[in-house]
């Protein structure tokens, strides 16, 4: 597979456009403050009233409310939630979108599902990096990037360079290039990107961790024990297996816990697990989970989840994991330094 560096991307062909930034949250704060440092003529679209307004202006960007600001775009990255770009897209860009305009997105989601229908004229592009915002910027910032992949779905452009050239060279202004850019497809970027999280990264590691921690916790254990064995050490593993692979973590754990972990491991994923893997990405590839999720969403009008997310979210807060683990961390002011920087940034 071909990854692209800063070599194979020519910066000057983002620099020659109006770049609109819709949002200015997570990705969004990312993307236009690197595009500006990387020279890029940045507008940032917010919604009136909206928090970041200021936030925007005083790291030194143009903000405009979002019709104004896609108004003069040659280019329209839209960095909001994916659960309100359809009604951004249809109430505030589409009618005011220069007909040749190029539409951005960092996850496929609303294309690929077609909850948003870009007009004919438009080119539609991706580039996502492969990590949160707070990491997006403060790798920028140290002269890294993040990982990035970009995707066609529309390539309308007819002058001397394709939309490809230009996902690169806005890859290349947001760092990615730095790191290695991969070429994709919204439908594999929003499939794989939807399981990964369901049922590795998120949804899995917490069900994971949550469960032994209950069985310790249960068998009498201290919960601060069953707290650090289960969670705490995730990290230092998780950071192990990403520096250099399975058997490279095999290789620093002793042997006795490498041993319990080809012993233990089938018995706590097995092929039931898998099974219910297959169903969560039929789930994903039938767009099911795309609807569910929306119609979750569309039950509750103040933009922070509805009530299948809120009740979740209440009753991950009431864990015991979650109060053992405040305590626990609050005597450790060295964890998420990097997070609390950003924070103070934004
Ligand atoms: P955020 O939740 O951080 O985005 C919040 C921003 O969107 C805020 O500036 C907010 O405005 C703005 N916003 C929300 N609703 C509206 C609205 N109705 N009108 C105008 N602006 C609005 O989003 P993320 O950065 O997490 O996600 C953005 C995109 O990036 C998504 O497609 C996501 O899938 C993708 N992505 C996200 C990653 C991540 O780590 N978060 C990783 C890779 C891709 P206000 O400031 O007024 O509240
Ligand atoms: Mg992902």
């Amino acid at each position: 597979m071909k990854i692209y560096y800063d070599d194979d991307a020519n910066l000057e062909l983002i620099k020659k456009l109006n770049v609109t930034i819709v949002g200015y949250g997570s990705q969004g704060h990312a993307h236009a403050n690197n595009l500006n440092d990387s020279g890029v003529d940045v507008t940032v679209g917010l919604r009136e009233g909206s928090s970041s307004w200021k936030k925007a202006e005083d790291a030194g960007l143009k903000v405009k409310s979002v019709a104004e600001s896609v108004l003069d775009a040659d280019m329209v990255m839209i960095l909001a939630p994916d659960e309100f770009q359809k009604g951004i897209y249809e109430n505030q860009i589409k009618s005011n979108l220069k007909s040749n305009a190029i539409l951005g997105f960092a996850h496929g989601f609303n294309i690929h599902f077609k909850k948003i229908i870009p007009d004919q004229g438009n080119s539609v592009i991706m580039i996502a990096p492969k990590g949160p915002g707070h990491t997006v910027r403060n790798t920028y910032i140290n002269g890294g990037g993040v990982p990035s992949l970009i995707a066609i779905y529309e390539d309308s452009t007819n002058g001397e360079f394709s939309a490809k050239d230009i996902a690169l060279s806005y890859a290349k202004a947001n760092g990615g290039t730095r790191a290695g850019v991969l070429e994709t497809t919204f439908k594999e970027e929003t499939e794989t990107d939807l399981f990964g999280e369901q049922a590795v990264l998120c949804g899995g590691i917490t069900a994971l961790i949550k469960a032994g921690y209950e069985t310790l916790v249960e068998a009498g254990y201290s919960p601060e024990m069953a707290y650090f064995e289960c969670l705490h050490e995730t990290k230092l593993i998780t950071d192990l297996i990403q520096e250099g692979g399975i058997a490279n973590m095999h290789y620093s754990i002793s042997n006795t816990a490498e041993y319990g972990d080809y012993l233990s491991g089938p018995k706590v994923i097995t092929d039931k697990t898998k099974e219910a893997m297959k169903e969560i990405l039929e789930n994903i590839q039938s767009g099911n989970f795309a609807n569910e999720f929306l119609d979750d969403c569309r039950q509750s009008n103040d933009g922070s989840g509805g009530p299948f997310m809120k009740s979740n979210r209440k009753s991950t807060e009431d864990h015991s994991i979650e109060k053992v683990g405040k305590e626990l961390r609050s005597k450790m002011k060295f964890l998420n330094s990097e997070k609390l920087v950003d924070k103070e940034k934004n």
